[in-house]
């Protein structure tokens, strides 16, 4: 049986759901039966090859132009497209500086952390990534198949989540699967 060919990319994010999903252990082998993997953040192959992959997973919020560019690029490639982490989910801890304008929070970031060098100017080169005035969900600009939220998601949970695919099943996680002790 061919195997399911598999894209992942991360948005605006701490890079925990993609740890998450590497706790997964011994299973990696396990996994790699069934799965190629054609891109992720940390492979050479960055970008969702042109002839599609049947499934996509982002992890992350949108937060500027270049995470949407992201974010379309791999719904409109991956035939089943997954939603890892509460940030990707809900806008998760991205989402607080919703509250704040785009300028104060660039000021707070380049400027006035306590550890910033004095003199420090905010970036404005326009080959930077443009920040957008609000962070959103994934969901809040393309359509996902699945969400599967938590800040990581549990890796037992994202097992779970993979192996009911692959049994060609849809994923119902429980509150079980989702808690942490
Ligand atoms: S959901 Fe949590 S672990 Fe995942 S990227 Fe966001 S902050 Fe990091």
């Amino acid at each position: 049986m061919a195997k399911v060919t598999l894209c992942t990319d991360w948005l605006d994010v701490c890079s925990g759901c993609h740890m998450s999903l590497l706790d997964i252990d011994e299973n990696i082998v396990e996994l790699l039966k069934h799965v190629q993997l054609l891109s992720s953040p940390i492979t050479d192959l960055k970008h969702p090859p042109k002839e599609g992959c049947d499934v996509g997973i982002l992890t992350g919020s949108i937060s500027n132009d270049h995470q949407e560019a992201v974010a379309r690029e791999m719904r409109e490639r991956a035939k089943v497209l997954i939603t890892v982490g509460d940030c990707a989910v809900f806008g998760g801890i991205c989402a607080m500086r919703n509250f704040f304008d785009v300028e104060e929070v660039l000021r707070r970031g380049y400027v006035e952390t306590e550890s910033t060098e004095p003199g420090s100017a905010i970036p404005r080169s326009p080959e930077i990534a443009k920040l957008y005035p609000q962070v959103r969900a994934v969901d809040q600009v393309v359509k996902v198949d699945l969400h599967i939220p938590g800040c990581p998601p549990p890796s037992q949970a994202l097992w779970f989540a993979i192996t009911e695919l692959l049994a060609g099943r849809t994923p119902v996680l429980t509150d079980e699967l989702l808690k942490y002790d």
